[in-house]
């Protein structure tokens, strides 16, 4: 007697993420029950085995795990596109649009950015934000995958716009407090919920941002309530040179002196790590986002996750922030980080096609603490996963020997507009392309309006004239 369950996909070109490589399976199955995956093999197998309410039909379709997006910004797709290009892209670029982004123009963002990023394949957001009423609401509504970190930093009142490059930041512990007890509200009202679907960590925004108590209090507020601590570590000159003047030491050192470096930190980044310092990072049990196309693009830089892999550590994939990525696409950053990692190391065997595709899944959810949840095919993990349509030109054709030609083709041919279907804990939320969950033209259109609105309070505030972008503007560059 077959066991009733609620999906059967079949006829996929099964890539399921067991084992050490992509753990693939030729003319394969997924058996989906509720929010789970309870079977996995050939379709013939599972046929046999299984009496579904709803068959999809993965004929020439790849069919892989959800991928997953460590860091992000969602935000900061109302202002995509205005901090590329530039040295000091935070203080000389983002910042005016910092001063003036309302909830209304960040909440526009977050939906823009999720609809973009679901269509192209992403199911777990990583995102890291200031958290605004109705930010969470986005994520359990469209029903995808969230891994929310509210920001936590001493930054006094109006950020860092009119602050010289260089000078010290003045830090407000008052600030600080309560930027603190709003995050421990918002997990209170956030881990757990949806069925688990939504949770938390917490984000100290960087070491140069929250004095050393502070810091050492979010650790223990998070390490109470089972959290896991999402903090930009070693990004740029800037922070490099902030703690030198603070503490005389480099972030890495610090960071190892106050206790910081263990299995509860996800570091985001490491940008201005030695190798040194990135292995010591790995080593304590810290996992590391790597954001190839943002760090590409706002520090001309390629993050030493390889070391960090080498070293024995856990590497997930992030697409930051789109004012200066300038989109959330983890076929983009899979792409990114193969190519930036073998002309890095002048070394075409370099982060091949099978690591940054693991990177966004299996290897990425273990990094971000949901190694059991998600990030594979197997029964028990929830059912996260995406159809990719094979018979679109650029991934045409399919060759299975002698060379299977798939996953170099995902990574390398790929955009991630060739994503057909998307199941997020045994829902499908994409179907031939369009979001089900959402109306994606009213997301489309108030993104646009408020955008407008915002980059109208930035020409109207002074503090636009250091923005570096308008002598490529005045030269006709833009
Ligand atoms: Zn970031």
């Amino acid at each position: 007697m077959p066991e009733s369950i609620d999906t059967l996909i079949v006829h996929a070109h099964l890539f399921t993420m067991q084992g050490d490589g992509v753990g693939y399976i030729a003319d394969g199955a997924v058996a989906v029950r509720d929010r789970w995956i309870v079977g996995v093999g050939s379709t013939v197998e599972l046929q046999a085995r299984f009496q579904p309410r709803q068959t999809i039909d993965a004929t020439d379709c790849a069919v892989l795990p959800g991928l997953i997006d460590a860091h992000m910004h969602t935000p900061w797709a109302i202002a995509r596109g205005v901090a590329q290009d530039v040295t000091n892209w935070m203080q000389k670029a983002l910042a005016p649009y910092a001063r003036h982004l309302t909830p209304e123009a960040a909440l526009a963002g977050t939906r823009l950015n999720v609809v973009e990023a679901l269509k192209t394949g992403t199911t777990t957001f990583g995102d890291y934000a200031t958290p605004v009423p109705g930010w969470a609401e986005i994520f359990e509504d469209i029903g995808v995958r969230a891994r929310l970190t509210p920001t936590i930093n001493a930054l006094p009142e109006g950020g860092m716009a009119g602050w010289k490059v260089g000078d010290l930041y003045p830090l407000d512990p008052e600030a600080g407090l309560k930027a603190i007890d709003k995050a421990v509200a918002f997990a209170q009202a956030w881990h757990g919920a949806a069925d688990h679907r939504i949770t938390v960590m917490f984000g100290p925004q960087a070491p140069d941002m929250l004095d050393r108590e502070q810091l050492l209090l979010v650790k223990r507020l998070a390490a109470r309530d089972g959290l896991m601590l999402h903090m930009h570590v070693a990004q740029g000159d800037r922070e490099i040179e902030q703690m030198l003047i603070r503490y005389g030491k480099r972030t890495p050192q610090y960071l190892e002196q106050i206790g910081y470096l263990d299995d509860q930190l996800l570091a985001v980044h490491l940008t201005e790590a030695t190798d040194d310092e990135t292995e010591m990072i790995a080593q304590s049990g810290a996992s590391m986002v790597l954001c190839s196309g943002s760090i590409g693009i706002i520090d001309g830089i390629v993050p030493p996750a390889h070391v960090f892999r080498q070293a024995g550590g856990r590497v997930a994939l992030g697409s930051d922030q789109a004012a200066g990525n300038n989109c959330n696409n983890m076929f983009n950053e899979m792409k990114l980080t193969a190519l930036f990692n073998k002309i890095k190391y002048r070394d075409p065997m370099r982060m091949p096609a099978w690591t940054v595709l693991r990177m966004a899944t299996i290897e990425g959810a273990r990094a971000i603490g949901l190694g059991d949840e998600i990030g594979s095919l197997e029964p028990g993990k929830q059912a996260d996963l995406i159809l990719v349509d094979l018979r679109a030109l650029n991934l045409t054709p399919v060759l299975e020997a002698p060379v299977r030609n798939i996953v170099p083709n995902l990574v390398y041919a790929a955009s991630g507009h060739e994503v057909k279907t998307v199941m997020v804990a045994g829902r499908v939320l994409v179907q031939d392309g369009k979001v089900l969950t959402v109306d994606e033209a009213a997301v489309r259109e108030d993104a646009q309006i408020q955008a407008e609105e915002l980059a109208k309070l930035v020409a109207d505030d002074p503090v636009h004239t250091e923005m570096d972008l308008l002598v490529a503007m005045e030269n006709g560059n833009l």
